[in-house]
């Protein structure tokens, strides 16, 4: 019986394992030079995804890991957060830099509350940019893995600029991806895959 109960405990793992989309490949804050918050934010349980853009223009050949400590910097010392704003942070490579742990709620500049959701921001302003379809790529494997870690759905994915109507966050090149559908459909078919 002992016999029976571990292999259908094992089939059981080996079953669960093979709906979980991989975890993406994320560069740790550690590795790109960053500082843990000395100050921890409050606690959340993750209840949304949401997309937001940089806003300034990227330029090519931009160091992302000398960009992502200037930003933890700029978060702490001028608007007194207690690290970066947002959870994850997409390169045009499709490189996925950890920011903000998970666990704690983030910032933002305009009226919404961001308690609950996880931030995905991806470098660059796409009011004048558009996303490279690695960085497109990489928001779609880090959304569905948070959606399936989170046990959460498409409809809990959205941008900045549905729950704020002080920003064009994250900027109409990008928006124009959920607008179609093409990005929760990419999500869906993540999820969906055995
Ligand atoms: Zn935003």
């Amino acid at each position: 019986m002992k016999f029976i109960a571990s292999l259908c405990a094992a089939l059981l793992m080996a079953g669960c394992a093979s709906v979980e989309p991989p975890a993406p490949q994320i560069v740790s804050v550690e590795a790109w030079g960053g500082t843990p918050a000395s100050a921890p934010a409050p606690a959340q349980q993750i209840s949304k995804i949401t997309l937001h853009h940089q806003g300034e223009i990227w330029k090519d050949g931009t160091d992302v890991q000398n960009y992502l400590r200037r930003l933890q910097q700029w978060s702490r010392l001028t608007k007194r957060w207690a690290d970066i704003p947002y959870h994850y942070v997409i390169a045009p490579d499709g490189r996925i830099y950890a920011a903000r742990p998970l666990q704690q709620a983030g910032d933002t500049n305009t009226e919404y509350d961001p308690r609950g959701h996880a931030l995905v921001m991806l470098v660059g302003n796409f009011e004048e940019q558009q996303p490279t379809p690695a960085q497109l790529n990489a928001a779609v494997d880090l959304t569905a893995w948070l959606a399936r870690e989170n046990k959460l759905g498409l409809d809990d994915i959205a941008s900045h600029k549905d729950y704020s109507r002080q920003t064009v966050c994250p900027g109409k090149n990008l928006y124009a991806y959920l607008e179609s559908g093409w990005f929760k459909g990419e999500v869906g078919r993540r999820l969906e895959a055995r």
